[in-house]
C-alpha cells in the first residue's frame, strides 16, 4: 500500500528507512502491523503489510479528559501529553472565559492540528489504539450529555483527588481554561452531579492540571500501577 502523506514523510525524513527495511505500522485499533518498505520516491512510499500483531490490552481505567480551550500551546501540550499517559478520549470545549473564538473553517483546521498531535503522541508513545477527539461543544450542553461518573479539577474543592475512588472502570475528568469556570459554571457542573476535587494546595496552570490528574488516577487505579 502507498503510505498517506504524513506518515510517509516520517519514514522517509525521520526513519530514513529504504527498501527492504521493515518497520510497524499501526492504524489506531489497537493492533500493529508488521510492514516492509518496498519503495521510497520524493512523492512517498510504498510498503507491504504484512502479520497483524497481538491487540494491545485495554487499559483498567477509561480516561476522558473534558478541557476548557486555552490559547493554543498551552491546549496542544495538553493534548499531547494526556495521550502520552493513557487517556481514551478528549473532549475540547468552548466555556466563558475560553479566550479562543474559533468557528466554521478556523475551527475545522484547528480540529484537524488536534488530531494530528493525538496520532503524533500515538506513534511516539506506541500507543496503538487511537484516543477518541470529540468535535468541541459549548460546556452546557457538554454538561447535559456529561456521564454519570465526571470530576470538575477545582482548586476549592474540599475533596482532594486522592481520596476519591472510581465507582467503575470509566471516569471522565472536567478542567477548565487558563482562565479557570466561571461561578456559574462551577455552579452548573454540581447541579449535573460532577464531584469537585482539588489537587493539592497550589493552582496549576490549565495544562498542568489534567497531566497531574491523569498521573494520580493511573498511579492509584489505573496501567501505572503495573
Ligand atoms: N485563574 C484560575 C486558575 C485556572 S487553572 C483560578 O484562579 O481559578 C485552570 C484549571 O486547572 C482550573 O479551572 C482547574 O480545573 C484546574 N486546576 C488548577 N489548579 C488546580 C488544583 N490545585 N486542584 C484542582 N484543579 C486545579
Amino acid at each position: 500500500m502507498r503510505l498517506p502523506e504524513g506518515p510517509a514523510r516520517h519514514l522517509t525524513q525521520v526513519l530514513r528507512l529504504t527498501p527492504g527495511e521493515t518497520l510497524r505500522l499501526f492504524n489506531g485499533d489497537g493492533c500493529d502491523r508488521a510492514a516492509q518498505v518496498i519503495e521510497v520516491t520524493r512523492s512517498g512510499a510504498t510498503v507491504a503489510v504484512g502479520a497483524v500483531g497481538e491487540a494491545q490490552p485495554e487499559p483498567p481505567l477509561h480516561i476522558h479528559l473534558a478541557l476548557g480551550i486555552s490559547r493554543g500551546e498551552r491546549m496542544d501540550y495538553a493534548i499531547q501529553k494526556a495521550v502520552e499517559l493513557g487517556v481514551a478520549a478528549v473532549q475540547p470545549l468552548f466555556t466563558e472565559r475560553s479566550m479562543v473564538q474559533l468557528k466554521g473553517e478556523r475551527l475545522e483546521r484547528r480540529l484537524g492540528h488536534w488530531q494530528g498531535i493525538v496520532i503524533g503522541a500515538c506513534e511516539q508513545s506506541g500507543r496503538r489504539r487511537l484516543p477518541d477527539l470529540a468535535p468541541a461543544l459549548p460546556l452546557d450542553e457538554w454538561l447535559g450529555l456529561a456521564a454519570p461518573n465526571t470530576l470538575l479539577l477545582d482548586p476549592q474543592a474540599p475533596q482532594a483527588l486522592a481520596q476519591w475512588s472510581p465507582p467503575g472502570p470509566e471516569v471522565t475528568l472536567l478542567v477548565g481554561p487558563e482562565g479557570g469556570l466561571s461561578p456559574r459554571e462551577r455552579d452548573l457542573a454540581a447541579r449535573h452531579g460532577v464531584t469537585g476535587v482539588r489537587l493539592g494546595p497550589r493552582i496549576l496552570r490549565a495544562e498542568t492540571a489534567p497531566l497531574a490528574a491523569i498521573a494520580v488516577l493511573q498511579a492509584l487505579w489505573g496501567d501505572l500501577r503495573a
